[in-house]
């Protein structure tokens, strides 16, 4: 790496900003409304009936109700509306993108209105109660079954407080250091500060009944066959532990590397200044993962950002809130353009070789014309994908685990809930709506074999 005159490195370089730079850049993007604010705000709310909110909630909190609490100046009753369908609702205040889900179908989502802001006004009710430390549930009597979950990302942290309300021991085998799945490695850093996502874990678990065990993997130091042998029922909430490569060209160099481990080592850093960027970073992909990894580039003092996606605008699955923010950052969004090979010096990348892509016949392909993006630092984010052993005879469809309506795998007494499932979206929400209603699922099957057998006449 080249010292330029400037005072900068070229290259991936760590520290190009000032400690005070970091602190900015990495601030709260939507701090708490206060509590006028949020008077403000539930004000604007009209109360519908049947309300298209709830409906377009994936764990249908009840937000009109929550709004009105909120309204008439109670807060914590408000939390409560909103824990009861979702005890992760903190996080998700911060996370969903409810310009896609609530704020989508409020009816004040017009050409000539807005939204009610119901993502800032359900944070402004979930971390009252939080920072009061009040707990709204406490645990049935106790049933004397266990169930494993496997994983305590959002889907498995949900089952289990569902499970431990029931009354049943709930033992939660997590592969990693630290809880909260991709709460704590995955979620952009200016969207859950102050770890948040710790101390949310500390929040669902404080309810008791469950034990958390890290540094334990399935495939690694069990296997599903062990869990349905010594439980009474099993969850899995793996997520998605893969990451999807570009199999061209170049792929290996010093350079390349995979969005979600930057943003994990991004999240985990102490001091931000210790991790290093690019002075021009190319991103290959159209999801979260690909507009997280380019704004925090930018954040991080990288000078030029581009994200390539090979479709078109419509087609990114970053929705377009999220492709604001990420021009508002001064990211740069190229479309219809797949990479092609990436080029190298000494074994570093010095750039990226791409095509120009358009729709024929229903089908993507290149059109030959191509062209080279300069960049030293290329972040590949072209998805996840499940990869686990140690499971047996489960059933996949798609690459995922195949699940039924409720949750159900294929193998007796295992449910299975979140991204390793082949339903729904990949958000935080939709894992927890499945990792609570695969717990309800489990509750009714653990009921159900503890009754006495009917005698047959
Ligand atoms: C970079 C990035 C940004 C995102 N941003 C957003 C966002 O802003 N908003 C949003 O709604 N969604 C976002 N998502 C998606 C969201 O984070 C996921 O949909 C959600 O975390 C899925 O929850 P989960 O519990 O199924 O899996 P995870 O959160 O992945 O948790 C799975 C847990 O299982 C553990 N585990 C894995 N394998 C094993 C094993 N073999 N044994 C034991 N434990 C294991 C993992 O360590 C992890 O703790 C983002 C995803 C990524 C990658
Ligand atoms: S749709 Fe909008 S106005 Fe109606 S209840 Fe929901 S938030 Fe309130």
């Amino acid at each position: 790496m080249d010292r330029l005159g400037n005072g900068q490195m070229a290259g991936i370089s760590a520290g190009r900003l000032s400690q005070a730079q970091y602190e900015t850049n990495f601030a709260d993007l939507h701090p708490r409304l206060d509590r006028h604010e949020a008077l403000v705000a539930a004000d604007r709310c009209y109360f519908c009936y049947d309300a298209p909110c709830m409906t377009a909630c994936p764990t249908s909190i009840d937000i009109p109700l929550f709004i009105r609490q909120i309204s008439t100046g109670n807060p914590i009753g408000s939390a409560k509306t909103i824990f009861d369908q979702n005890i992760l609702g903190g996080m998700c205040a911060r996370v969903c993108p409810t310009e896609t889900l609530c704020e989508q179908a409020c009816v004040r989502n017009t050409a000539e209105d807005k939204p009610v802001e119901i993502g800032k006004l359900q944070r402004y009710a979930t971390d009252i109660a939080m920072e009061q430390g009040r707990q709204f549930y406490s645990r049935k009597a106790p049933t004397g079954k266990t169930v494993a979950v496997v994983g305590a990302g959002p889907a498995g942290l949900a089952a289990a407080h569902r499970l431990a309300m029931h009354g049943h021991s709930v033992v939660i085998l997590e592969a990693r250091e630290k809880s909260g799945g991709l709460n704590e490695y995955g979620i952009a850093t200016y969207k859950a500060v102050d770890d948040f996502a710790s101390r949310e874990v500390d929040y669902v678990t404080a309810i008791g009944g469950i034990v958390v065990q890290n540094g334990q993997a399935l495939g690694r130091d069990f296997s599903l066959s062990d869990l349905t042998s010594r439980y009474d029922a099993v969850f899995l909430g793996m997520g998605l532990q893969g990451v999807n490569g570009l199999g061209i060209e170049g792929e290996n160099l010093v350079g390349v590397e995979d969005a979600v481990d930057f943003i994990a080592a991004l999240r985990q850093a102490k001091d931000k200044a210790a991790i290093p960027v690019g002075r021009r970073v190319v991103v290959l992909g159209g999801g979260m993962t690909a507009i997280d990894a380019a704004i925090q580039s930018k954040l991080l003092g990288a000078e030029e950002v581009t994200i390539c996606y090979r479709r078109g605008r419509e087609n990114m699955n970053a929705s377009g809130y999220e492709q604001d923010l990420a021009t508002a950052n001064g990211v740069i969004i190229r479309h219809w353009l797949a990479p092609k090979a990436i080029i190298g010096k000494d074994g570093t990348v010095r750039g990226i070789e791409v095509e120009y892509t358009a729709v024929k016949d229903g089908r993507l392909v290149g059109t030959g014309e191509t062209g080279i993006i300069a960049a030293d630092q290329i972040f590949k984010a072209i998805g996840q994908n499940f990869s686990a052993s140690g499971l047996g005879a489960l059933q996949f469809e798609k690459g995922k685990i195949l699940v039924d309506a409720e949750g159900r795998t294929s193998v007796e007494g295992v449910w299975a809930g979140g991204d390793c499932i082949g339903i729904g979206e990949d958000l935080t929400v939709s894992a927890v709506a499945q990792g609570r209603d695969a717990a309800e699922s489990i509750n009714r099957a653990l009921a159900a074999g503890s009754q006495p057998a009917t005698a047959v006449a």
